[in-house]
């Protein structure tokens, strides 16, 4: 039933639950939808909201955000934006703490 609607809606994947255990087609196809995510200020990877998620002092106007499936972000005070942390920031932010 679930996966008819998923099927028919496509868009609808991203809001299924246990996406890790879905086949890498599928993943592939949900690729773009995490920037979406991103934007709706969910993590891409569990979907818990990053604002309750461990905020960091990091560089400047920036925060680390550390979500709990461990996944890391910087948020953009400035822009009031997430995005992903690159290995270089998340290598930064290891060091520093
Ligand atoms: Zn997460």
């Amino acid at each position: 039933m679930q996966l008819k609607l998923l099927l028919s809606t496509g868009i609808s994947v991203t809001n299924v639950e246990n996406r890790d255990s879905l086949p890498i087609m599928i993943k592939r196809f949900i690729a773009p939808f995490q920037k979406v995510l991103l934007t709706k200020r969910l993590c891409p990877g569990c979907t818990m909201p990053l604002d309750k998620a461990d905020h960091y002092p990091f560089e400047g106007n920036e925060e680390m955000v550390v979500c709990k499936c461990k996944r890391m972000f910087i948020f953009d005070k400035m822009t009031n934006t997430y995005r992903r942390a690159t290995i270089r920031e998340a290598d930064l932010f290891s060091k520093k703490g």
